[in-house]
């Protein structure tokens, strides 16, 4: 196999060679086709998240084919398309996992951070934590689907169903998936970009944002709820300035700078303030069959397996639009 590998946080991927890994008990072994470059790669390669298992393969939206089976495997055949996300393994024992929120896990393992990724063409997974891919979109437009769709989703699911007019601070992988999910559901959305980025504004009213500006600007309306994606901690208190009494934000993202002190009253009035951390199989089981009846189109530029740094350093410098997706040649 090959695969980019971070050895240490803060320096760049590396190309290595090394026998292809063997499915164990319970595990397949997928010939990958397509990984998504998620922005929490980029904090697990800048050492924003501090618990990697180094050295690590990074990468947790990954479609493949599975080419073998490991003992014991049910519910997959060789050549099926398979979906691999960030949620790799839970402990299945803690309170956590056994009141139905895995997602908290106590003892989890995520894929590209404690379990190899997919920033490679052959890996192994647990299969339990695996999804079978269908519908027409191809290997690569499905993988932002694997993280940013999932994520996405239960962020919207924790925006509220009856939160009509919602703002969307970050207009990246996530928000132009879950855009189009909230236009299917009838919701208006207002999108929040960087200060002065015209190209993510014009790409969220082409996906039919009611407005779409600056986040250093006010929104028209008065937000039932507001879903934050970029890592940035100002956006807190701007997002609950702008959302209603009894409004809800979501904090979508894993990582984000500091928050600054902000005055009570913009949280009094019962406004609601959250995190959504990490997926449960419920999510995705959930988002997989909602996405094709949207029908969820995604915007990707494909980078080769080989220019996965040049690809972390477009997302990191703000020059996608839409996501980035790896392909081994
Ligand atoms: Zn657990
Ligand atoms: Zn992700």
């Amino acid at each position: 196999m090959k695969a980019m590998i971070l050895e240490k946080p803060g320096t760049s991927l590396r190309l290595i060679e090394r026998p292809d890994p063997q499915p164990g008990p319970g595990q397949v072994q997928v010939k990958i086709m397509a990984c998504g470059v998620c922005r929490t790669d980029l904090h697990v390669v800048d050492g924003d998240l501090t618990e990697p298992r180094l050295p690590i393969i990074p990468g947790h939206e990954i479609v493949g084919s599975v080419s073998a089976l490991g003992e014991g495997v049910e519910g997959f055949g060789i050549g099926d398309r398979i979906g691999i996300p960030w949620l790799g393994h839970t402990c299945g024992c803690c309170s956590y996992c056994r009141s139905g929120a895995e997602n908290l896990c106590d003892a989890p393992g995520f894929t590209g951070y404690q379990i190899d990724g997919g920033y490679a063409d052959v890996t192994v997974a647990d299969a339990r934590f695996c999804f079978p891919l269908r519908g027409d979109l191809s290997d690569a437009e499905l993988a932002p689907l694997l993280c940013a769709g999932l994520i996405g989703y239960r962020s919207l699911v924790m925006a509220g169903v009856a939160s009509k007019r919602l703002g969307i601070y970050g207009f990246g992988a996530a928000a132009h998936i879950v855009a189009q999910v909230a236009c299917y559901q009838q919701r208006d959305f207002y999108a929040f970009t960087g200060p002065g980025d015209a190209a993510a504004q014009r790409f969220a009213l082409e996906l039919g944002a009611a407005w779409a500006g600056g986040s250093d600007q006010t929104a028209p309306v008065e937000l039932d709820a507001a879903i934050i994606f970029a890592p940035v901690g100002p956006l807190v208190p701007a997002a609950l300035r702008a959302v209603r009494k009894g409004g809800i934000v979501v904090c979508g993202g894993i990582h984000m700078s500091d928050i600054p002190s902000f005055p009570y009253h913009i949280l009094w009035g019962e406004r609601v303030l959250r995190s959504v951390a990490n997926l449960t199989r419920q999510d995705a089981i959930d988002f997989l069959e909602l996405a094709p009846k949207v029908p969820v189109q995604t915007r990707i530029e494909e980078f080769p397996l080989e220019q996965a740094n040049q690809a972390l350093h477009a997302l990191r410098s703000g020059q996608l639009t839409g996501a980035a997706v790896l392909r081994p040649c």
